[in-house]
């Protein structure tokens, strides 16, 4: 199996997840290894456009109508808190060029911007998100995820950063924490580019462990290359996602 899983995934989806997103040479270095790896993804397979292209110019375009006719979305609510960094545009780039070896593509639904008022009340003087250390979410992370639901949708919220210094990034998830809607969590002063899709992908197999391939986007921030391959399995379990449509 290419998809090997620790053992021990409760731990994994509890702390490893977040443990691994603080590791500083990760950060260090990231963006320039991440940017070069993304332009290596191999072309993939599933579009309209790669089909239209062995038939000559006019098929690319035919092709490439039908690939987005054809593409599987997912549509994402966005809460950014106050004083966070404007990533959005950027994440979910990258996420589009990771998830199109499933042929999904991602989208923002509804997007707003909480007010210094409405983030305090989320996060307190500290400014930072209280973040879990089991399944259960911490008091501060149920305040968070009350806001902006759509049935039957992911919300991504921003915030500044996480009370676990270093910590990119974290997914709330119906098979580790028991929640009925999933959630992302970015930080805005620690993430890197893949971040937002790695929470997706946790969020889409609905799985809270780590890949032990560093190439694979479900590989955890220790190991993680920024090539962020799908396995074939993968590709699949993603594509039968409740939020894939
Ligand atoms: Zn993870």
């Amino acid at each position: 199996m290419m998809e090997t899983k620790i053992a021990d995934s409760r731990k994994e989806g509890g702390m490893a997840p977040r443990r691994a997103e603080r590791v500083a040479h990760d950060r260090e270095g990231g963006k320039s290894r991440d940017m070069a790896s993304l332009t290596e993804i191999p072309p993939e397979t599933y579009t309209g456009a790669a089909l239209g292209s062995l038939l000559g110019p006019l098929g690319t375009v035919a092709g490439g109508v039908a690939g987005y006719l054809l593409a599987k979305k997912v549509s994402v609510n966005v809460t950014r808190l106050n004083g966070v960094g404007n990533s959005l545009g950027t994440d979910i780039a990258t996420a589009n060029r990771v998830f199109s070896q499933a042929g999904i593509t991602i989208q923002t639904a509804k997007t707003e911007t909480l007010s210094a008022a409405d983030s305090s009340a989320i996060l307190g003087a500290d400014n930072k998100l209280d973040d879990f250390t089991s399944p259960a979410l911490t008091t501060e992370e149920q305040s968070l995820v009350a806001h902006n639901r759509t049935a039957g949708r992911i919300t991504a919220y921003y915030v500044p950063e996480f009370i676990h210094a270093g910590t990119r990034g974290e997914a709330m998830i119906p098979s580790y924490h028991g929640v009925t809607e999933s959630s992302i969590v970015i930080s805005s002063a620690d993430r890197v580019n893949d971040t937002f899709a790695h929470e997706m992908g946790h969020v889409l197999l609905n799985d809270a462990s780590h890949d032990n391939d560093a190439s694979n986007l479900m590989a955890s921030g220790d190991i993680r290359n920024f090539t962020d391959k799908l396995t074939k399995g993968q590709i699949k379990k993603a594509q039968g996602s409740k939020y894939v449509h």
